[in-house]
């Protein structure tokens, strides 16, 4: 269930600012900061600050604001000048599906010409 944070959830951590992580944007209700580990250059995670782990324990409300959060980041992306091309805005839910960290987020991955990443 959603609760405030969990016991060793390194995403509640960093929304906590108890562990180290690159923030562009936080609220009330999400933290956005770099991808550790990049696919590509500008990935970012949009995180909301209470714990879920997925899609079947988040609430519709914390989940419509991280996604329009996800927009106004991909928007973000389009402008910089980080020149992107492309934008894949991707969320993974259960093990089968990729997800490693099951804290719910959203990815936010800015797509160049020839850059090689596939699911
Ligand atoms: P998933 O596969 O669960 O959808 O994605 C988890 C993502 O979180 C991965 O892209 C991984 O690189 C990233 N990640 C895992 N641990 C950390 C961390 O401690 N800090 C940051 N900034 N990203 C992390
Ligand atoms: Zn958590």
């Amino acid at each position: 269930n959603a609760t405030p944070a969990a016991q060793g959830c390194i995403f509640c951590a960093i929304a906590a600012r108890q562990a180290e992580a690159s923030v562009v944007y936080e609220d009330e209700t999400v933290v956005v900061f770099m991808d550790l580990n990049p696919v590509t250059p500008g990935h970012l995670l949009v995180v909301p600050r209470v714990h879920a782990v997925g899609l079947e324990d988040l609430d519709g409300v914390t989940s419509a604001h991280a996604w329009s959060v996800g927009h106004d980041m991909a928007r973000a992306l389009r402008r910089s000048t980080m020149r992107c091309e492309g934008i894949n805005v991707l969320l993974c839910d259960g093990e089968v599906a990729y997800q490693t960290v099951f804290h719910f987020h959203l990815h936010v991955i800015p797509r160049y010409a020839g850059d090689g990443w596939t699911l």
